[in-house]
């Protein structure tokens, strides 16, 4: 049995696409209105399940770029702007075309609609993706919709037996609005696909502590099948100390109920992330964590990414390097403290899964580290990951990882018995 305790099969339209992009276009001097359009574009383009695109949104979009003013100069300027050969080396770009902006004669503006989108592209504050093709292989994907992306997601990984998908609720931290409203559509949607899917597909709701009613929502979501919750810091607030009085109040409030209701929490854990602004993935420091964890020392709570690659692949001079640390530490000194390894990508270089294991094997000697062996899990940050081009190799290369005399002892351990006891399910 493989369980992948960390993925995302949600699409563009459970995130506020147009604020994400109003602040990359700001970066580099682009108004909102063609933030808007360009996301209005994307959301119309994505897959409902219905498998097309609605047509009332297709309509909305006609009307913000009538309404848009000096809209064919600016196009004139970012068509001027893009390198030629762009648009020759991208094969994502041209699939694009399919569903950017349909109708005849649209040729001219296809290629104007890419000049926009490249450009909103190479603002982009994130350093989750290295290069423009990337970001948009994975948001090519992002127009597909849920029930597709979990599909592909199992053919990815034929061998994985069960996914746990994590949510976002981002809209309160972005100048813009999902597509479909986190409370009324998100959570009835991803419940659906979980009830589709018994037994292969879990899903952990998403925490805003600037959510008045966060405690309905989790309640809800709960009572309707969620199996845990996600806490994501580079949104912008802290697990403590938070300088605003509401959010610390909330997020307190908030852990107490986690550990009444035995609820599992996933939270984000390295330097970086999908920072709402420049720097706001420093928010994930597991320091951050300790005061929480010494108010509530039996709380259950998982560090995704083990706090990143630094660590785990020996880069002692970089920041997150601490943060690795930090994350044995708390799972050598709380009994329900968890982390997983989504997104370590250097596992897919050759050396990768020697290193990992080196590391790993490191840590175990060393006295009162032999409990992360009950700590430690197998994720994938899948569709993150899917900007790699050889992503369907992360199980095999952590495979690779724990075929040693050492790490073969705890290698159902960490691919399926640390999740069990996690996620709160009954060994079968
Ligand atoms: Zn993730």
């Amino acid at each position: 049995m493989i369980i992948d305790v960390h993925t995302h099969i949600f699409n563009c339209r459970f995130l506020p696409i147009d604020g994400i992009l109003k602040i990359w276009f700001r970066l580099v001097g682009i108004p909102d209105e063609v933030a808007e359009a360009v996301a209005a574009i994307i959301n119309a383009g994505t897959d409902d399940c219905s498998g097309r695109p609605l047509s009332k949104v297709q309509g909305q979009i006609d009307t913000r770029f009538t309404e848009l003013e000096d809209r064919d100069a600016l196009i004139e300027i970012l068509w001027q702007q893009t390198p030629p050969e762009t648009f020759a080396a991208l094969p994502v770009l041209r699939a694009w075309t399919r569903f950017a902006v349909g109708g005849k004669g649209k040729k001219v503006a296809k290629a104007k609609f890419f000049a926009l989108f490249y450009e909103a592209v190479r603002g982009r504050p994130v350093d989750l993706f290295e290069t423009p093709e990337e970001f948009l292989k994975w948001l090519i994907l992002m127009t597909r919709c849920e029930a597709r992306i979990f599909r592909i997601l199992r053919r990815a990984y034929p061998a994985a037996t069960l996914f746990v998908h994590h949510m976002m609720d981002m809209d309160n931290y972005y100048p813009g609005s999902s597509h479909y409203p986190f409370v009324t559509d998100q959570l009835s949607r991803i419940r659906d696909l979980v009830t589709a899917n018994a037994s292969r597909l879990l899903a952990f709701v998403a925490f805003d502590p600037k959510r008045e009613e966060w405690n309905e929502i989790l309640n809800a979501a709960l009572d309707a099948g969620y199996t845990g919750v996600k806490f994501y810091p580079p949104n912008g607030y802290r697990p403590s100390e938070d300088p605003d009085p509401v959010v610390r109040d909330r997020t307190r409030k908030f852990f107490s109920w986690c550990v009444g209701r035995h609820v599992p929490i996933f939270t984000h854990c390295t330097p970086h992330g999908f920072e709402a602004y420049k720097g706001s993935g420093l928010l994930s420091d597991p320091v951050n964590w300790r005061p929480v964890l010494r108010a509530n020392p039996s709380l259950k709570v998982c560090f995704a990414h083990a706090g990143g690659t630094a660590f785990w692949f020996g880069h002692t001079e970089d920041e997150g390097y601490a943060y690795g640390e930090r994350v044995v530490e708390l799972c050598r000194r709380y009994p329900n403290v968890y982390c997983e390894v989504g997104y370590l990508d250097e596992i897919l270089t050759p050396d990768g899964p020697r290193q990992f294991r080196a590391t790993l094997e490191a840590i175990l000697a060393a006295p009162g580290n032999e409990r992360l062996a009950d700590r430690i899990m197998y994720g994938t940050d899948w569709h993150m990951i899917f900007r790699l081009s050889d992503h369907k190799r992360y199980l095999a290369a952590f495979g690779e990882a724990f075929d040693s005399p050492i790490l073969r002892r705890i290698r159902d351990r960490f691919f399926s018995g640390n999740a069990i006891r996690y996620l709160g399910l009954s060994p079968s």
